[in-house]
């Protein structure tokens, strides 16, 4: 019988498991579907941008971590282009962003789980409560394992499988699918870009440069025409750009789960805590999370390690320091997302409204 068991060795999972392995006596278990031991060529790899934003960074300087630099991709990136087509404005604006290898760091926070927490690879596929505690089923190449725990975490991302079974009727995010491709890349492009474009989608798509590839990414409705709608992003930015976008190397695709209310956050329901992403912790505007995942493992550990009479409570409310940044996130979110305000605050160089669209200088397309 394990006192805890997590669920996902995405940031959020492998954060905590650290954290309690060196606050706590307690046995622990840390269960991914995926093998995070190795690096293993081929496999099927998370989608994801791999930016380390400010506030993720100071996360982890806030709990003594850095970056090796055998995670990071070439360029770093500290200017933002916003394109609108909407409008048919853009600009750039300065932003400090770590460009990381996605895989490469979460093996990296996976690794610095100390080995005496057990780590299991397998599908966790059933969860039964019992009168005292969880017991669980994984699955691996075929291979069924049950285990039982004290406590369970679920830190199995967006589209939770433990928050759809055991919070079904809880207030959920808006659910986006998001897709995303590589293709070869001859120049440079120094700069992370958003872009804006209501045929395509009511969020955003992005390009990120990653050594000698470019990844051109988008989130779309779950209900859109998706290769539809990809097709038009690429054109656009084809010719936007004028970069050869034609011969992806890989696809990738993920949920996106974007609060469109603060009461879709869930930290804790009937003995289970949520984090990072499958609590609904993402920004609204941008999708970033990694700051997040961070951070609501960190005040989990915190009420977990026994410093809490009631650790459900205790957790909720160091939460509510997420909640009210995810709340100031939404209220900012008209300046990028109603394209009247969009148009206004390009144009008008009002930083104070956006750090997402704070200008440095804007201009026509087409100037
Ligand atoms: C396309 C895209 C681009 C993004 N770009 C950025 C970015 O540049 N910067 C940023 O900060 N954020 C970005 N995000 C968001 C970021 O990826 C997430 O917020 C972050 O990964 C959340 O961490 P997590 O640990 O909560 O969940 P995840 O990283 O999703 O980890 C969940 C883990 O649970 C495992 N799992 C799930 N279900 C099960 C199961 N049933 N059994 C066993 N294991 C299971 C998964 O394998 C996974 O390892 C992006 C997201 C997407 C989709």
């Amino acid at each position: 019988m394990y006192d805890i068991a997590i669920i996902g060795a995405g940031p959020a999972g492998s954060n905590l498991a650290r954290l309690l392995a060196q606050q706590t006596q307690l046995k622990i278990c840390l269960i991914d579907k995926r093998s995070l031991q190795d690096a293993q060529p081929g496999i099927r790899r998370k989608a994801c941008g791999g930016l380390l934003s400010p506030d993720a960074q100071k996360m982890l300087a806030r709990q003594g971590l850095t970056i090796p630099v055998s995670i990071l991709e070439d360029p770093q990136l500290f200017s933002v282009r916003t394109i609108d087509f909407d409008n048919r404005l853009e600009n750039h604006y300065q932003r400090h962003y770590l460009n990381m290898n996605r895989e490469k760091f979460d093996r990296f926070l996976f690794h610095l789980v100390p080995n005496w927490v057990e780590k299991k690879r397998g599908v966790v596929f059933d969860v039964k409560k019992r009168e005292f505690h969880w017991s669980l089923q994984l699955r691996d190449e075929g291979q069924i394992q049950s285990i039982q725990t004290k406590v369970l975490i679920a830190a199995d991302g967006a589209n939770s499988f433990l928050r759809r079974t055991f919070a079904p009727d809880s207030p959920r995010p808006q659910r986006y699918i998001s897709l995303q491709k590589w293709y070869p890349l001859h120049d440079s492009m120094p700069y992370y870009t958003g872009i804006f474009d209501s045929n395509v989608t009511d969020y955003y798509s992005w390009t990120i440069q990653k050594d000698d590839h470019l990844i051109l990414g988008t989130a779309l409705p779950l209900d859109s025409p998706v290769h539809e709608r990809f097709e038009l992003l690429r054109s656009r930015v084809e010719a936007h750009l004028e970069i050869p976008l034609r011969k992806e190397i890989r696809t990738e695709g993920a949920f996106i789960e974007r609060i469109t209310h603060i009461n879709q956050l869930l930290w804790e329901k009937d003995g289970i805590f949520f984090v990072g992403e499958a609590a609904g912790a993402a920004s609204p505007t941008s999708a970033e999370g990694f700051s997040y995942a961070l951070q609501s493992s960190f005040y989990l550990a915190d009420a977990l390690a026994g410093n809490a009479k009631n650790p459900a409570r205790f957790y909720k409310r160091k939460c509510m320091k997420i909640a009210i940044k995810l709340l100031a996130k939404q209220v900012k979110s008209p300046a990028m997302y109603h394209l009247g305000i969009r148009k206004l605050v390009m144009k008008s160089k009002i930083s104070a409204i956006s750090t997402s669209l704070n200008t440095g200088f804007s201009k026509n397309i087409n100037d």
